[in-house]
């Protein structure tokens, strides 16, 4: 994040996304150009119209250490370095300042941009700690100092003035800051809630209401995709349709509430078969159920394929209106695409569907080979 010259001139920055650190970047760049342009005026101030030649020492020591601070942070990105830098160089130079000139020339007016500085950068727990260090600095040299500086004339009650001034700024900028920190540390945890809430409901939009498995929304945004992804890891894609066989008069025996339960229990059998596979499993329509999986050989896709009958017929979900025996079976349509072949889904759809058509009327509980 580097905000411009004007943006910081303007004091207005837009960010394009959400940075915790953002307000800190900005303090220490505004800081940072205030701090090189004032140094900038004051070595020539002093070089030719005041001839303080000591101060100047201390206003390239600031300049040096700004530019440096500036270049990190803005070319280097270095942000927790500059912040340092910039404590470090702020903290010894406002406290040289007034030293240096025995508090005269309003030097001592300097030590006051401190906590404002320390606070923002560092936060305002280490801020407040750091500030309160530098002020009791301050106040110690000052009032060792009152008498030989400023010819006598700050005296004991400008320098109680001057202590509590510097307290009641400490005061506000921490209550300032303190207060945005826990501000955005709301935030924060709204923004974590929200993200798992829309976690939660991309969930739910593509999960079918009865099953654990996908629903049909996400079967038709899916299915293209897997087609695309076969073609580049040229590998096969088989896609199976399974429908129940006489699922009607299952309900009719067996009343529509267990129905829905076996369609769950048909669902938890297809996540059992594929558990290991890396394949999309569906609910497409009532009790019609669909599958779509990546593999390297045409035997495999035989396989699960028939490992989904016998485990349906080794659960022994009893079916009395099945009349080719007691237990409820499945049909299966199914097709392996190659990768080469330009069939698209509706397409792949349709031979499936077809095979499956072909699987009912020979005598379902089988699986048909587009
Ligand atoms: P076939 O062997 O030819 O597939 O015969 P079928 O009776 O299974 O016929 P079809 O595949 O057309 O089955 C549709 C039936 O599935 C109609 C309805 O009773 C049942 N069904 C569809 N959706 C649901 C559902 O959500 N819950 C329950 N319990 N039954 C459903
Ligand atoms: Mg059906
Ligand atoms: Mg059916």
């Amino acid at each position: 994040m580097k905000p411009k010259l004007k943006e910081l001139l303007l004091a207005s920055y837009e960010f394009e996304v959400y940075n915790p650190v953002q307000t800190k970047i900005v303090i220490l760049h505004t800081m940072f150009f205030i701090s090189i342009f004032m140094n900038i005026v004051f070595i020539f101030l002093h070089l030719f119209l005041t001839y303080s030649y000591s101060i100047i020492y201390i206003n390239i020591f600031i300049l040096s250490l700004s530019l440096y601070s500036l270049y990190i942070l803005r070319e280097k990105g270095q942000y927790k370095l500059a912040v340092y830098i910039g404590n470090s160089v702020f903290f010894i130079a406002f406290i040289a300042l007034p030293m240096v000139k025995y508090g005269e020339g309003y030097t001592l007016i300097w030590t006051y941009f401190f906590a404002p500085f320390a606070i923002a950068t560092l936060g305002a727990k280490r801020g407040l700690i750091i500030s309160i260090f530098f002020i009791t600095i301050v106040l110690l040299l000052t009032y060792f100092g009152m008498e030989p500086w400023l010819n006598g004339s700050f005296t004991m009650e400008s320098y109680i003035r001057f202590a509590l001034s510097h307290f009641v700024m400490l005061y506000i900028i921490y209550a300032i800051q303190n207060n945005s920190e826990y501000a955005e540390k709301k935030v924060e945890q709204l923004r974590e809630k929200e993200q798992l809430e829309i976690e939660v409901l991309k969930k739910l939009a593509i999960t079918d209401s009865l099953t654990p498995l996908y629903n049909k929304r996400f079967f038709e945004e899916i299915f293209p995709k897997q087609i695309e992804k076969s073609k580049e890891s040229q590998v096969l894609l088989t896609f199976f349709i399974l429908d129940l066989d006489y699922f009607k008069q299952y309900n009719d025996t067996y009343g529509h509430l267990k129905g829905d339960y076996t369609l769950i229990e048909m669902a938890k059998i297809l996540q059992e078969v594929f558990y290991h596979n890396n394949t999309y499993l569906f609910r497409i329509g009532g009790e019609e159920f669909a599958g779509i999986f990546l593999h390297k050989n045409i035997t495999e896709a035989h396989k699960l394929s028939k490992n989904i009958l016998t485990t349906l017929k080794e659960r022994k979900i009893e079916h009395h209106g099945n009349p080719d025996g007691g237990l409820l079976t499945a049909s299966i349509g199914m097709y392996v695409k190659h990768f080469n072949d330009n069939l698209d889904c509706k397409e792949i759809y349709e031979l499936a569907d077809k095979a499956l058509y072909k699987a009912k009327n020979n005598g379902r509980d089988q699986i048909k080979y587009a």
